[in-house]
């Protein structure tokens, strides 16, 4: 199947098991912002609580804060967003589609890579073992003729983007040919600056009135708390700031379903520390948050770094996480070092002292900052991606299964009595009323037994319990694993300690130490 085709049916089996739904549909939707659903909330929380989790419990010298939307306005000013938050956008006249100037050279740019991997690939193919592919690369006509388009081209593009010069943004999409992916047409406008934040106003009457918008990252809430934290806190550096909150940002091109919206959800960690050891925890936390992602037992091929090359003004190093999404490897997760940007710019438009008394060297200074910041949003999206499965039974069923790692999963255990009479609805009732209290449980009883399996398969709960005839005279039931469907007899009094093992954010946790 076409990956395009398995993203559609993800993205409509969200719909249809109450993970995500477009948000106001029964007014046809609002673009780029969704709801989550019962079962989409809860394995949001799950995300939440194994990232806070890893974060606060873990460390000693991390806490948390949850810091409003709202914020002075002079916050923006001074973190640059005011200023310099932009995209530059390009409009097709024929499709009237608007989309990021950037976007389109950089997809052009990977366009040459996939061309370059193709041939790689074939002559691989062709020569087996013996293949060079240091020296393929090196000598090979075609190989080095995409490569130096490819080069050049990046060239270009990396010295537009810093001005940034607008005009030569479009000259580079007018130059490489670069079409409208739904017109065909290279009918383009002029590039414009787009900023994205979202604005709106405070105060009831027009002279009262100002101006505030509505954060486009949860970063700054950190910074102007930290001198709030550290003193109340009584913080030694390094130490850790995290949040988890709502974003905004008014994207230009929106239609990816959760990867990019207009409003989501971020998790971000700031670790301060001294000036001159942030490369260090820099690299700490590059291993530390891929050994969070690679502990859900994705697959480790699935993850990528992409370090990059083109520095925000503010960064002296920057990667991001990728995973592999059905549309290619996308970033899920950026880590940054920030320098004392951020605090420094709060002294300067605040006229606050933000700085750190080192008790050690009994020195004054700002310090510097390493940022985790993972979208909730992109993160429940690899889950999805990952876990969503057709799979041939044989005998010509087939069935939908959402391998969800178990210990995300928004439902972990349902109870189903095999009859609905006979005593058995009452005594799964007793069960689930035992289970409840330790991790999520449902209880069902309509339908066949194979339906309720299915249905319990494509929402991704990894047990099932069938409460029969015998259990009243043994007390034992029949405990079904999700991914093996294997089914086995077990006494009702050890289903926690067997289900609670497997499903709980701990032994998730438990893997990092
Ligand atoms: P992109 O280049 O894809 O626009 P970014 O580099 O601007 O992302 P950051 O500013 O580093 O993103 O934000 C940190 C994280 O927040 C991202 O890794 C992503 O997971 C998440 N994020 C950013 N923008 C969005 C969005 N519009 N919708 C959903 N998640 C987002």
């Amino acid at each position: 199947m076409a990956q395009e085709d398995v993203f559609k049916k993800i993205v409509s089996h969200c719909k249809e098991y109450g993970f995500v739904f477009p948000s106001s549909e029964i007014y046809d939707g609002l673009a780029a912002v969704y709801d989550y659903g019962q079962n989409g909330v809860e394995l949001k929380n799950n995300i939440k609580e194994y990232w806070w989790k890893s974060m606060v419990l873990l460390h000693s010298n991390i806490v948390g804060i949850d810091a409003s939307i709202f914020m002075h306005p002079t916050v923006w000013k001074a973190s640059g967003h005011v200023d310099a938050f932009n995209d530059p956008l390009i409009d097709n006249r024929d499709s009237k589609k608007r989309y990021r100037a950037d976007v389109l050279i950089e997809d052009q740019i990977a366009k040459y890579d996939e061309k370059i991997q193709k041939e790689v690939a074939k002559a691989s193919k062709k020569f087996g073992e013996a293949f060079d592919e240091v020296k393929f690369r090196e000598t090979n006509p075609r190989v080095l003729e995409h490569q130096q388009k490819r080069d050049a081209l990046h060239a270009r593009y990396t010295q537009a983007m810093q001005g940034p010069d607008l005009e030569g943004l479009k000259q580079i999409i007018l130059d490489e040919g670069i079409a409208d992916p739904i017109s065909g047409t290279k009918n383009w406008t002029d590039v414009r600056q787009f900023n994205l934040m979202f604005s709106t106003e405070v105060g009831s009457t027009a002279d009262g009135a100002s101006r505030i918008y509505l954060r486009p990252e949860t970063a700054q809430g950190i910074f102007v708390n930290y001198l709030n934290v550290q003193k109340t806190g009584r913080m030694k550096l390094p130490f850790g700031i995290a949040q988890i909150g709502k974003a905004f940002r008014n994207e230009i091109v929106a239609r990816q379903f959760v990867f990019r919206m207009r409003e989501f959800e971020q998790m971000e960690m700031q670790f301060f520390c001294k000036p001159g050891t942030e490369m260090e925890w820099f690299e700490y936390w590059k291993q530390h948050r891929m050994a969070w992602h690679k502990a859900l037992g994705m697959g480790n091929d699935n993850y990528r770094f992409h370090d990059h090359e083109k520095l925000a003004h503010y960064a002296n190093a920057a990667t991001d996480i990728e995973f592999n999404m059905p549309f290619g490897f996308k970033e899920v997760e950026g880590i940054h070092s920030r320098t004392n940007y951020d605090l420094s710019q709060h002294e300067k438009f605040s006229g606050r002292q933000i700085k750190y008394f080192d008790p050690d060297t009994n020195e004054s200074y700002t310090p510097f900052d390493v940022e985790t910041s993972i979208g909730v949003d992109r993160m429940f999206l690899s889950v999805m991606c990952h876990s969503y499965t057709e799979e041939d039974l044989g005998n010509g069923s087939s069935r939908v299964v959402l391998r969800l790692p178990e210990a995300l999963a928004p439902v972990k255990c349902a109870v189903l009595p095999l009859v609905n009479k006979d005593g058995l609805p009452e005594k799964a009732q007793e069960i689930a009323d035992q289970l409840k209290f330790h991790f999520n449980t449902h209880i069902e009883v309509k339908d066949s037994i194979g339906k309720r399996y299915r249905r319990q398969d494509a929402i991704g709960t990894p047990f099932c319990v069938t409460v029969d005839g015998d259990t009243l005279k043994d007390n034992r039931v029949t405990l079904r694993s999700r991914d093996t469907m294997e089914q086995e007899r077990v006494d009702v009094s050890s289903l926690r300690s067997i289900i609670e093992d497997r499903v709980s954010i701990t032994s998730l946790l438990k893997k990092l130490q």
